[in-house]
């Protein structure tokens, strides 16, 4: 399928930088925009843009398996993974004795990696085993087993979103622009001969808060935990966020831990990330908070109808639910910093889909108005191969097997109003609890420290 003349893509961060990128170098004629509501990029509050990202092949599913693979490849060999972007540490996959689920996840991941990875991939059957990898955890380390990738490794995700951006200016092919999309604009006489059954309305470019528009032929909303507000993704995604805390170490424990494997447990969905600049960051990949904001629902022409949709907040704390779990995690984990003060915490915001799989498609209900999201907490370390895949998606010659994880057709389109706590179960690998409202844990955060101050 032939693109056309002009395409504007919406949000920079990975989804948006790397199909600008494959855009640029494919279809060098075409126009293509990038509008950024952040005035930087990287955007700090974006989901692509952390102290660290872990790039792993380490999934259940073969085809996430094949396509990181393909990623790491770059990481490691390209100008990608260059200037202390790309560190290839290890993952230590673990599963405490109670979780049937974290064990078969390992498991089938162990399986799928062993074929891409082979001796790099080693099997710890026991918690003795896992100690031996990951010494300074020390004898408390609350697991049964697991396996530790040699072949994995994690990206410093703040330099590698600035690397794109530098990539894209270098040339001058892409236009950015600094603005925030209040809503997609549709062809409104198209949406007339639709009603008579005659097609689609068109999307033709989004019309900016501060009142201007940018038109297009075709719109890419590459917009992540923000992109339930431009189109209705009711049971389709919803934007969930994740605690991660910061601890700042000494120089001594910094050698001490920064070349050890990544751990991420699981059961738990705790993983730490060797430390970088005496930064020790902790996190948890859960079910997350919800964020419900009452807004109008989206769509052709202008709708009386709202919806209540999570949406991110960013820059507050992390709530003492998620720091109480932290400290819980480094009980089990590296004991001696249960105590130590967080010099920072940040939620960070998922895109997530029912199943964990990326939304690369076409919307089924209009013309020229395509997506680019569902990230789902792991779509970063396809940075290097994901605008290619995006691409190949507009063109109409993405693999067959990505295409049906991706794809958004009628059939999978749920019902008007579906209600996304019914369907969402992630890849079995979240924690915490679920349909958890930030609002009403930040106010318990806020309740509990007036009463300590008492
Ligand atoms: C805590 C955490 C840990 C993670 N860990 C990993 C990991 O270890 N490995 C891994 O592979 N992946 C990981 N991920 C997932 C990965 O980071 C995301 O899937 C990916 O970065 C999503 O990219 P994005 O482009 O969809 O979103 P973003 O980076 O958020 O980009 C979207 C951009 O769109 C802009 N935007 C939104 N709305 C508008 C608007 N109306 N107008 C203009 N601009 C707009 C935003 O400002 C933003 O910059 C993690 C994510 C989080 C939050």
């Amino acid at each position: 399928m032939a693109l056309p003349p002009s395409i504007l893509i919406v949000g920079g961060g990975v989804f948006g930088l790397s199909t600008a990128l494959s855009l640029r170098q494919r279809h060098p004629e075409a126009q293509i925009t990038l509008v950024e509501s952040s005035p930087t990029i990287p955007n700090p509050h974006g989901s692509s843009v952390d102290t660290s990202r872990i790039v792993r092949a380490d999934y259940a599913n073969a085809a996430y398996s094949k396509l990181a693979a393909a990623a790491i490849q770059k990481w490691r060999s390209t100008a990608w993974g260059r200037q202390g972007r790309y560190t290839q540490n290890g993952l230590l996959l673990v599963y405490p004795a109670d979780s049937v689920s974290a064990k078969e996840y390992a498991r089938k991941s162990y399986n799928n990696v062993r074929q891409i990875e082979g001796d790099n991939v080693v099997f710890l059957p026991s918690q003795k085993d896992v100690l031996s990898v990951v010494p300074p955890y020390g004898e408390d380390l609350d697991v049964a087993g697991g396996y530790v990738n040699w072949g994995s490794g994690w990206s410093d995700a703040g330099a590698s979103v600035a690397f794109a951006k530098q990539m894209l200016d270098a040339d001058g092919k892409v236009d950015f622009r600094h603005g925030n999309v209040d809503r997609v604009l549709f062809d409104e006489p198209a949406s007339a001969s639709a009603s008579a059954g005659k097609g689609k309305p068109r999307a033709k470019g989004v019309a900016l808060t501060n009142g201007t528009t940018l038109t297009a032929d075709l719109v890419v909303l590459a917009t992540g935990a923000w992109t339930p507000r431009l189109v209705d993704l009711r049971g389709k995604a919803v934007a969930t966020g994740q605690a991660i805390a910061y601890i700042k170490i000494s120089d001594a424990e910094q050698r001490e831990l920064e070349n050890l494997p990544t751990i991420l447990n699981f059961a738990t969905g705790m993983f730490i990330i060797p430390p970088r600049d005496n930064l020790l960051k902790i996190a948890r990949h859960a079910y997350g908070y919800r964020n419900p904001i009452t807004v109008p629902v989206p769509g052709v022409g202008a709708s009386k109808e709202t919806m209540a949709v999570s949406l991110p907040e960013t820059g507050g704390p992390v709530p003492l639910e998620g720091q109480d779990a932290f400290r819980e995690a480094l009980k089990q984990l590296l004991p001696r910093f249960v105590d130590r003060p967080f010099a920072d915490t940040r939620i960070c915001w998922y895109t997530d889909t029912p199943d964990g799989d990326f939304i690369v498609s076409y919307h089924p209900d209009y013309e020229g108005l395509f997506l680019a999201t569902g990230g789902s907490g792991h779509a970063y370390k396809f940075f290097p191969v994901l605008g290619d895949k995006v691409v190949d998606a507009m063109e109409g010659t993405l693999d067959p097997e990505l295409q049906k994880l991706w794809e958004w057709t009628e059939a999978n389109t749920p019902a008007p109003g579906t209600n996304m706590d019914d369907l969402f179960d992630g890849d079995g690998s979240r924690s915490g609890a679920r349909n958890s409202n930030l609002q009403e844990e930040l106010a318990k955060t806020r309740k509990a420290s007036r009463e300590s101050a008492l």
